[in-house]
């Protein structure tokens, strides 16, 4: 279910209770049925929902409430918070700070559009007046490096990599190396994917982590990927120390539900959103006004 789905479907859920004349257990049981059946359907993780519902119900005690209007307003304040406790995970990530040495690994799935979302990331600050650099540490996929370098140079952004150099541990390094002698404040590593979550990847994640001591690690994942979401999400938070999380492809046919799993399994929160293939579609994640169109 895509976004606008899942908004408009809550948002009628709500409504049919709101036209409901007495609002009692059973009326608020279905509407909130309702509301579990559309973020299933958008790839919310079945545990997750499972306990937002729970929690619902603990808050909204219906004995309790006066009559009326203010039950309702009081279900959809329940509804609003419970969706921005899902995508919070009450702590802010690592925020680089302009003039000072940075340096943001990224990690994800191959196709995932890291390289794209690393070239926005840098231009995004770069707009600001930042003095952003990318190195491709991705020596698995042919072409990894040859399309950094085609982004890097649209944007006027200083890149390193290698044809001949098959150790990524090693250009990570030298990357970062290089453009801390050239005072960039915000170096940004791109390493490989893999099209499974393999082994070998997450190895490999760890050692680069490892060898440039990342400040930030930055999770970049598919929103089309649905229930997926969480086990890939872990699995990488496994292996190295992600610290935010960037959800791409919210264009199209975007599912919302992917964004809560990978926030539960990581416990860190979305910073941006990718929303098309062009440099400029790119937008911080903000977590009220997202939930707020959400629920329509
Ligand atoms: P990587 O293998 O993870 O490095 O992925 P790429 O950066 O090569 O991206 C894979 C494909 O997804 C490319 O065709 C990108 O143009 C596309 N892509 C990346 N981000 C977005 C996005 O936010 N929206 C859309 N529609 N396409 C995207």
């Amino acid at each position: 279910m895509v976004l606008a789905q899942l908004g408009g479907s809550i948002s009628r859920a709500l409504q049919q209770m709101s036209n409901a004349t007495i609002i009692d257990e059973k009326v608020l049981n279905e509407c909130l049925n309702e509301i579990t059946r559309a973020l299933l359907q958008s790839d919310v993780q079945f545990k997750l929902v499972r306990d937002m519902q729970t929690n619902i119900k603990k808050i909204v005690n219906l004995d309790d409430l006066a009559a009326g209007h203010n039950k309702r307003k009081i279900i959809q304040q329940a509804i609003f918070n419970e969706l921005c406790k899902m995508l919070d995970p009450g702590k802010p990530s690592f925020t680089p700070k302009k003039g000072k040495t940075s340096v943001v690994m990224f990690v994800g799935l191959q196709g995932s559009g890291k390289t794209t979302t690393c070239t926005k990331y840098a231009y995004y600050h770069q707009k600001k007046g930042w003095k952003p650099a990318l190195v491709c540490a991705d020596t698995f996929r042919a072409g990894a490096f040859d399309q950094l370098k085609q982004n890097a140079t649209k944007t006027k952004i200083p890149f390193y990599g290698s044809y001949m150099e098959s150790d990524p541990v090693k250009i990570a390094v030298e990357g970062v190396e290089r453009f801390k002698k050239e005072n960039c404040d915000l170096i940004i590593v791109d390493t490989s994917g893999r099209h499974k979550q393999e082994v070998a990847l997450f190895e490999e994640m760890r050692q680069v982590s490892e060898a440039t001591k990342p400040d930030l690690v930055i999770f970049v994942m598919d929103s089309s990927i649905g229930q997926a979401a969480f086990d890939q999400a872990q699995a990488f938070k496994q292996s190295v120390a992600v610290g935010a999380v960037i959800v791409t492809k919210m264009d199209g046919h975007a599912k919302g539900g992917g964004a809560l799993s990978a926030v539960a399994a990581t416990k860190s929160p979305v910073i941006f959103i990718g929303t098309g293939e062009h440099m400029d579609e790119f937008e911080v994640f903000d977590v009220k006004p997202f939930v707020s169109r959400l629920l329509g």
